[in-house]
């Protein structure tokens, strides 16, 4: 079944398959749909099982029928848990969104690095972040950015953020978003700090186990 039967735009079917995504992994059959459709996902799933698409690809869409405003603010926050995954997730993104009218403008920040690059890339805003925890909450502190917008958020490797102690500030960052906002949650594991996690965040999660 090809991409675009999951109901995405042709512009996106197009990017996924000049990435060599010529059929949707299972995750991706099941998720794509469930985000479409703006439901909240609590979805199990390893790193190598096309998580990162299965995301992406509709928030990408949610995102392209929306008003950009000027200047853009962050409708999609999408946390991670390291520096390596951030990069990661920003390259997936950018290049799936490469065929649509208006892409988003997506930015990556985490921490270990110079703050200054990061503040500079906000000016102007962002339509997607994607962030350490950390890192975003030193940039809101430097008002590099705002929360208020954000109406979809995703929680990216949790069972990593909570090992790298990141709870507090993703319990700081949470409080910070706005109502009503979808939820998105994967995770490889689901130990109990991580159900207790997903069962505050998560409104009637469509349940996807790979
Ligand atoms: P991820 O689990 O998101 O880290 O993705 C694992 C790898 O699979 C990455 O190299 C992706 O580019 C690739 N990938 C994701 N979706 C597909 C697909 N539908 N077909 C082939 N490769 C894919």
């Amino acid at each position: 079944m090809p991409f675009i039967s999951l109901g995405l735009l042709p512009a996106l079917a197009r990017a996924a398959a000049e990435r060599g995504y010529s059929v949707p992994t299972p995750i991706q059959t099941q998720a794509v749909p469930a985000i479409l459709a703006g439901r909240d996902v609590r979805g199990m799933a390893q790193t190598g099982s096309g998580k990162t698409a299965a995301y992406a690809l509709p928030v990408l869409q949610a995102l392209s029928s929306g008003a950009q405003e000027s200047p853009r603010r962050v409708r999609a926050l999408i946390l991670v848990p390291t520096r390596e995954l951030a990069a990661q997730v920003g390259e997936s993104l950018r290049s799936l969104a490469q065929h649509l009218p208006r892409p988003p403008k997506i930015a990556v920040a985490f921490g270990g690095v110079s703050i200054n690059p990061q503040m500079m890339a906000l000016r102007g805003g962002a339509d997607v972040m994607v962030a350490t925890p950390g890192r975003l909450l030193d940039l809101i502190g430097h008002n590099a950015l705002r929360l208020s917008s954000v109406a979809m958020l995703v929680l990216d490797e949790a069972d990593r953020l909570l090992d790298l102690g990141f709870a507090e500030e993703l319990a700081r960052l949470v409080d910070l978003l706005p109502q009503p906002r979808q939820n998105l949650l994967f995770s490889a594991t689901f130990p109990a700090a991580i159900e207790t996690l997903a069962d505050a965040l998560l409104r009637d999660p469509v349940r996807i186990e790979i």
